[in-house]
């Protein structure tokens, strides 16, 4: 059992990175059950700084959105379900698939924090609403997921949005500037060490160790 003051610093902790989101009042409200007021108080002690505008309404945004905006809500629903499938609580893990979707999307990062917040509780049926809007479903041509309307089943790769990204590559460079390609990472030692056994266990020369790799039994 968590005592009360665990409690408080947990919601503390998490406001805290609610903000460095870029959260609004209201979405660290419903996140961490701490008062607008005590929110404003603790997280923005600056006013001009307070994030403000309409909030987010995804059930009807999602199916009309361009298809950078529907791939990278997919990413970070897809982000926030691993996180919650290894059993972190909601609010810790839509933060850390937010954290995660910044770190590997190429800015300007087209969905807000809120937008994911707004996402993940129309997905799970959770925080704002009790209603669920989106499944997260998998695509049986490029197996990535997708959101798509809630119930739906992906018989196809007509609503896939990955795949009509990969469709427009060639063409698109918008959609070659959100996903660029990236370099290949350079191997490290250890690496470099298992790339070396490989080759010697691939060469003719070394039949002793090329025999179990290829899974062959000598004579
Ligand atoms: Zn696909």
């Amino acid at each position: 059992m968590q005592s009360r003051v665990d409690r408080q610093l947990r919601a503390l902790a998490l406001a805290k990175a609610c903000a460095a989101c870029g959260a609004r009042v209201r979405t660290i409200g419903h996140l961490t059950g701490l008062p607008p007021r005590e929110a404003l108080r603790l997280l923005f002690p600056d006013r001009m700084a307070v994030p403000r505008g309409r909030s987010p309404d995804s059930p009807e945004w999602y199916h009309g959105a361009n298809l950078l905006h529907r791939a990278e809500a997919s990413i970070v629903v897809a982000l926030y379900r691993r996180l919650r499938d290894a059993d972190f609580p909601a609010g810790e893990a839509l933060v850390g698939a937010y954290r995660h979707y910044v770190g590997i999307c190429q800015p300007p990062h087209r969905i807000s924090f809120d937008r994911a917040f707004d996402l993940a509780a129309h997905t799970d049926g959770l925080w704002l609403t009790d209603t669920r809007s989106f499944s997260l479903v998998t695509c049986p041509t490029c197996h990535s997921e997708f959101l798509a309307a809630y119930g739906s089943v992906a018989r196809s790769n007509d609503h896939c949005p990955f795949c009509k990204l990969v469709q427009r590559y060639g063409t698109d460079t918008r959609v070659q500037g959100a996903f660029p390609v990236q370099p290949l990472a350079a191997p490290n030692a250890d690496q470099l060490g298992m790339l070396v056994l490989l080759q010697l266990a691939a060469s003719p020369s070394n039949e002793h160790l090329a025999a179990p790799m290829a899974g062959q039994h000598r004579p």
